[in-house]
């Protein structure tokens, strides 16, 4: 049996060993079926270098994947910046539903609001729901103005993780009204996720646990597309031998920098994190072949 899933990396920096791990786990679980997305829907952030090397450090970790923007495959484009046109078709679908609505507040508004947004269980900030438009007209472009999906306060969102088993968050109070298209007349993460892994064919989507309550706002995207959503499998986060979480220093734990330190990609993959920082000698091997970054 296969399940079809997908690595979606972000191209605004160097993949890290965090994203190694992830990656790696996606591949395995994907069983044959592997579809690689680039997600760089922000052209403003995202560098074509970034991009190559991401596909460059996932494939010398020892990752293949059959679809791709680099390999074809007949769910393409698999660069989310070509894939405007179907956002565009989601967000027109959502707006005649009236499940969507334009909310130009600023970051600033909001912190002036009367009732200024108060943080979530997970630290988020809540979307004032008295910010909310009483009408709003259905144009026939986003333009320029953010528009939010209006959550449905108080509801559970329940889903069973691969890894984690049952998760719950509640709309309103775990999360508020987000925005699924951006001021810059683009569709926002949350949007084009969900868009791009049902019209892939995804059947699990393998990521890091901070992205768990995304999972509850794309759910309900899903429901409201009325699209089946797929499996869920959250992985860890990297943590150092304290426990802390290492997604605010990774320096040197670019995929990249462990390369060139000369780290074999099983090193990468399964070392413990303290190993890697301090790269003692029998996780190293030679790699004459990779000498300089290619950035
Ligand atoms: N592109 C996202 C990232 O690099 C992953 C999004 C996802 O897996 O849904 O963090």
């Amino acid at each position: 049996m296969t399940t079809r899933g997908r690595l979606a990396p972000t191209p605004t920096g160097l993949l890290h060993v965090g994203h190694a791990r992830t990656f790696a786990t996606a591949a395995q679980r994907a069983a044959g079926s592997l579809v690689m997305r680039m997600e760089d829907l922000d052209l403003a952030r995202s560098q074509p270098e970034f991009a190559a090397a991401a596909l460059e450090d996932l494939r010398w970790l020892g990752l293949d994947w059959p679809e791709g923007p680099d390999c074809g495959g007949p769910f393409g484009p698999y660069n989310q910046s070509e894939r405007d046109g179907l956002y565009r078709d989601a967000w027109q679908r959502l707006v005649a539903m009236r499940a969507i609505y334009p909310s130009p507040h600023s970051r600033r508004d909001l912190a002036t609001a009367a009732t200024a947004p108060h943080p979530g269980q997970n630290g988020e900030s809540i979307f004032p729901p008295h910010l909310r438009p009483a009408e709003w007209p259905l144009p026939a472009d986003p333009g320029e103005v953010p528009w939010r999906f209006r959550v449905p306060d108080g509801r559970k969102i329940c889903f069973v993780d691969g890894r984690l088993g049952t998760v719950t968050r509640t709309a309103g109070s775990d999360f508020g009204d987000f925005v699924v298209w951006r001021r810059e007349n683009l569709a926002a993460y949350e949007l084009a996720v969900v868009v791009d892994d049902h019209l892939m064919g995804i059947e699990e989507v393998v990521r890091g646990e901070d992205l768990l309550t995304s999972t509850a706002r794309q759910l309900l995207l899903y429901e409201t597309l009325d699209w089946p959503p797929p499996r869920f499998f959250h992985t860890p986060l990297i943590t150092d031998a304290a426990g802390q979480r290492l997604a605010k220093r990774t320096g040197g734990l670019a995929i990249r920098d462990l390369r060139l330190r000369g780290l074999s990609p099983a090193a990468v993959l399964t070392a413990p994190i303290e190993e890697l920082l301090s790269g003692p000698p029998g996780t190293r091997t030679q790699n004459k072949r990779f000498k300089r970054p290619l950035l």
